[in-house]
């Protein structure tokens, strides 16, 4: 723990106020290893605080039973005060994930923020009761579906996009009525901190969003456990996932899991090639490859590869790789140095197995890389999917180039994974690039795109990428119980099949 008296200390943030602990952590910023400021970090007994807490405000109905206009009114009034404070949002990002200042601002928090006030507007649109026509018992009567918030939800986020990720989760559990509980991730805690203050003074009431930074295994684990929470939202790796997934178990608890990807991006032969190498490169070096729904893999007709690695070597030699704060940069740092030194024995082994490194490749040395956790972009050809380095999900900038024979064989090779998050196909034939979508076993698709992921439509992973969906007009049946009341309008008199009890009763 760093003793410095003039960096930001963040308390957690419990039922309305802050809430300091003995034990604390130094946030590091990435990009050159000073100390960004420093969190309290909460256990399983501060969890247990934070859950009673929220479970309490839920209970009271002093947000659950606020009109779906009323609690839309008061999330729109949260995002327009974070937009106020956007500098600061972005500040906490970056210092603590090294996202560039482009990406930051862009993606980071502009999304995060953008996404928010969508599900304001959700809980507005959405159906929160529907009526329906009974079809097995044609009594006088008249069936409702409602849509009820479920009470306690737990949210435990990763570091890559810590605002973003926790507010696809705050977001439409609030817009639902519930109350929650947030783990942030313990590299990335600042701007959701920043966040449940913001939207605590814009209306929020005390309670309905409480923070505990904390290590996974402690705050994180018993979170997931809790018996008064009703739903865990997680994002993070497949392995965590599974682990969330059991501690779930004993209370039968609702999750939605964002998990881990391989992304293929299929470059077929018709592809402009000019537009298919930048739209590759986009696919994966964003954020420094640190995105679940990268395109880490390249499949690229045998007949092109060459000419295709050349052209990809190339474009990626005009990354700017450097200093976050420079809105020249293109690319910055990975998030620490466990993470960077097990990117480059994922190379290595790449080597190993038989493939090329054909740039890039080594932590970035020289000038400005004298401090901080810098990989170059890499790309490496001549892989085969069953090597290491396409079936595992490395999280940095690492290109793998997969030669493939025809259209059949490409769709074999993408789908010859454990993940099934997203993928890119690149064509000048709509039809066949369709045709080929149908065939992919992922949650989204983007044709001549990358990175096309929209609050207005469902995100999620087939096989070991999730379960369940966040965003799109659906996010809040995540969130909801279902309630089928149904009224008898014939004050009973109507006939019932009562026979099949009451068949010696006399009439
Ligand atoms: P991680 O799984 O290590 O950690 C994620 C969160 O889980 C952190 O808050 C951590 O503290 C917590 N955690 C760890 N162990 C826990 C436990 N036993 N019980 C409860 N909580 C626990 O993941 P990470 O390294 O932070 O993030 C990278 C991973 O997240 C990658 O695999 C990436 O693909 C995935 N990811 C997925 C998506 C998606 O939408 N599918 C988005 C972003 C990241």
């Amino acid at each position: 723990m760093t003793t410095a008296t003039n960096l930001k200390h963040y308390p957690m943030w419990i039922g309305g106020k802050p809430v300091d602990t003995k034990e604390t952590r130094d946030i590091i910023n990435p990009s050159d290893e000073s100390v960004a400021a420093t969190v309290a970090m909460g256990n399983a007994a501060d969890i247990d605080a934070a859950v009673q807490v929220a479970r309490e405000t839920f209970q009271s109905g002093v947000w659950a039973r606020k009109t779906p206009r009323e609690r839309a009114a008061i999330m729109r009034r949260i995002a327009a005060a974070a937009n106020d404070s956007v500098e600061d949002l972005i500040e906490a990002e970056m210092s603590a994930n090294g996202a560039t200042v482009r990406q930051a601002t862009g993606f980071h928090v502009g999304y995060a923020l953008l996404h928010f006030e969508y599900f304001a507007d959700l809980a507005e649109t959405y159906q929160w009761k529907r009526p329906t026509q009974m079809s097995s018992f044609p009594t006088l009567g008249q069936s409702v579906v409602h849509r009820e918030p479920i009470g306690v939800i737990g949210a435990i986020a990763p570091w890559n996009f810590p605002l973003l990720l926790t507010l696809w989760k705050v977001g439409p559990a609030l817009a639902a009525g519930n109350s929650v509980v947030v783990k942030p991730d313990e590299h990335t805690p600042l701007s959701i901190l920043e966040f449940a203050r913001i939207a605590e003074e814009n209306g929020l009431p005390a309670g309905v969003l409480n923070v505990v930074p904390g290590e996974g295994r402690d705050a994180g684990a018993r979170l997931a456990s809790h018996p008064d929470v009703g739903k865990i939202a997680f994002t993070g790796s497949t392995q965590v996932g599974r682990e969330i997934m059991m501690a779930a178990s004993d209370t039968i608890k609702k999750i939605t899991l964002e998990l881990g990807g391989k992304g293929p991006t299929i470059v077929l032969d018709d592809a402009d090639l000019d537009l298919a190498v930048d739209g590759v490169l986009y696919g994966c070096f964003v954020f420094s490859g640190q995105v679940c729904e990268s395109g880490t893999r390249a499949l690229v007709p045998e007949s092109l590869h060459d000419e295709f690695v050349n052209r990809l070597v190339e474009r990626a030699k005009a990354i700017v790789l450097g200093d976050p704060s420079d809105w020249d940069t293109d690319m910055g740092p990975v998030i620490n140095g466990k993470q960077r030194d097990r990117i480059v024995e994922y190379i290595r082994g790449a080597e190993a197995d038989g493939a090329t490194v054909v740039t890039g490749g080594v932590q970035a040395t020289g000038p400005g890389f004298e401090r901080g956790f810098w990989i170059e972009p890499t790309i490496i050809s001549g892989v085969r999917n069953d090597m290491r380095i396409a079936q595992e999900e490395v999280f940095g900038p690492v290109l793998s180039v997969i030669a493939y024979q025809d259209d059949e064989d490409a769709i074999r090779i993408a789908n010859d994974s454990e993940f099934g998050l997203a993928a890119s196909v690149w064509s000048r034939d709509n039809e066949r690039a369709l045709m080929l979508a149908e065939r992919l076993q992922v949650g989204s698709v983007w044709i001549n795109d990358a990175h096309q992921i929209d609050c207005q439509l469902p995100f999620g992973g087939y096989k070991q990428s999730g379960l369940g969906r966040e965003l799109g007009p659906d996010a809040l049946d995540e969130y909801t119980e279902a309630k089928t009341v149904r009224l008898d309008l014939s004050g009973g008199r109507e006939s019932k099949p009562y026979d099949l009890l009451l068949s010696h009763a006399p009439k």
